[in-house]
């Protein structure tokens, strides 16, 4: 890749003169833009940097007034959940920020294929359909078979009425050819993050193959190029300015929806926690109150995409961001290597305790809990995995998205699949809670046929029937 394409996406030098140019951007300006994103087509890059630079209380409450909007019009009520897979934290890297860097010297751990199924087992009992598998990046330890074994395994494991439906991965940048064998096992997302965009921070900040930054830049294209097509994006914020991260990952969606003809199908939003084993102190670090106005103006800019936050932040913070913009959340949560045990718990201890997580998560309660917190904030848990099984992916899926169809489909599958989660996993409490919430949210499907055919298939998921989705 030459510099040029480097700079289709990371324009430096543009990046910086927008965020200079539109410091302190006036009431008109901002309003302007706002009546722009409701049309939810997206904003420029000089709308992004205005918003980034607007630090007026008055105007930021009416930035997250329009996200909002936004996010109930697109998304509606769904927060669609999943739980991370620590597969291997075997890695030759040395990135600064994350435990798992090659001078930690605590013992490796990889899952044997028993332990895979057994870890599945744990977490289909808990209630999830959804898994992130995480792996580090060694090719003598985790070679592409080995992700591809595991994948298969996951799939293959039943427990009781449940299995694993989808799998997203995240493994380091790789070629086209093993993209394929990835694609081949059925995974959902092919998500990596940037950690990034800011060059020089980025060579300063890894070591090992990862410090390449055009193979961490271009490696959605050799995926797209394998046939995958949701691909999930993300930056790491504290390690450099979060308004030219944000610039970046504006840039790099829309470089996406031009070169793929779809853009990201996620952006994460992961912020660096302070973690045992991981001595760096981010160099900007950013605030919970600007994590929120991050998540705000990426519903703004990117109306399409979904959003992801993990447990890495407490659940207050987690709530405010749930009606700003974010779709799907990890939920239950271990971020060590065969952390779920067997009583379909995640254990209790914490990465603090023993240090071997890949960082410190600040949201410790059980699936089961954060479901009762979504219905006591009206929200519908979701465990959904319609769209990649009936091969509404990539270009397909935005064809349903983007004239807002979407709620044919996310509000009925939410109903039929938190139903399941209520008759074979929930607590008395998130039954009482959820059969109320399913109730107010069947009669919010806009048409009666597919609201009928909501009841019908909830009839028979009562009488023992499962995975029914439109
Ligand atoms: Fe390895 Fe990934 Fe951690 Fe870097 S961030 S040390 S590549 S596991
Ligand atoms: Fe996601 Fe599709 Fe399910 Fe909606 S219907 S929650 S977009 S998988």
């Amino acid at each position: 890749m030459t510099i040029e394409n480097i700079k289709d996406i990371v324009d430096d030098e543009l990046f910086n003169k927008l965020l200079l140019g539109t410091i302190d951007p006036t009431q008109e300006i901002i309003l302007k833009i706002l009546k722009k994103a409701s049309k939810k087509k997206g904003l420029s890059l000089e709308d992004v940097a205005a918003l980034c630079n607007c630090t007026d209380p008055v105007l930021i409450a009416k930035i997250f007034e329009f996200a909002y909007k936004i996010k109930q019009d697109i998304y509606g009520e769904r927060i669609v959940l999943f739980a991370p897979l620590y597969i291997s934290d075997f890695c030759v890297n040395d990135c600064e920020y994350c435990n798992f860097h090659c001078r930690n010297n605590s013992p490796r751990r990889k899952l044997s294929l028993e332990e895979v199924a057994s870890q599945t087992k744990a977490l289909v009992d808990m209630g999830h359909k959804r898994l992130l598998l995480e792996f580090g990046e060694h090719p003598v330890e985790n070679p592409i078979d080995y992700v591809v074994d595991t994948i298969n395994t996951i799939y293959k494991t039943k427990s009781k009425n449940g299995e694993i439906r989808r799998v997203n991965v995240n493994i380091a940048a790789t070629t086209v050819e093993n993209y394929r064998k990835l694609k081949e096992a059925g995974i959902g997302t092919y998500q990596l993050f940037q950690e990034t965009y800011h060059r020089p921070t980025f060579e300063k900040l890894h070591h090992g193959p990862k410090a390449k930054y055009e193979r961490q830049l271009f490696a959605h294209n050799k995926a797209f190029e394998a046939g995958i097509d949701d691909l999930g994006i993300g930056v790491l914020y504290g390690l450099y300015d979060w308004r030219y991260e944000v610039l970046a990952l504006v840039s790099h969606a829309a470089y996406m929806d031009k070169t793929f003809g779809v853009g990201p199908h996620t952006i994460s939003v992961p912020r660096f926690q302070e973690t045992p084993g991981v001595d760096f102190k981010p160099p900007y670090p950013v605030s919970e109150d600007e994590l929120l106005k991050i998540v705000a103006i990426l519903r703004l800019a990117v109306p399409y995409t979904g959003m992801i936050i993990s447990t890495r932040e407490r659940p207050e913070i987690r709530e405010q961001a749930f009606k700003l913009g974010i779709s799907q959340t990890s939920a239950g949560s271990r971020v060590e290597v065969g952390g779920y045990d067997e009583n379909s718990k995640p254990v209790t201890k914490s990465p603090k305790d023993d240090g071997c997580g890949q960082f410190t998560t600040h949201d410790p309660r059980t699936l089961d809990q954060i479901v009762i917190s979504l219905c006591d904030q009206g929200l519908l848990p979701s465990f959904c995995t319609a769209c990649y099984r009936s091969l509404r992916t990539g270009e397909s899926f935005m064809e349903i998205a983007k004239p807002g169809n979407i709620h044919n489909f996310c509000r009925p599958n939410g109903i039929l699949t938190f139903k399941e989660y209520l008759l074979d996993y929930a607590s008395p409490l998130a039954k009482q809670k959820g059969e109320k919430l399913i109730r107010e949210y069947l009669d919010k499907i806009p048409s009666k046929k597919r609201r009928e055919e909501t009841m019908e298939r909830l009839a028979r998921l009562e009488k023992g029937e499962r995975d029914l989705y439109f």
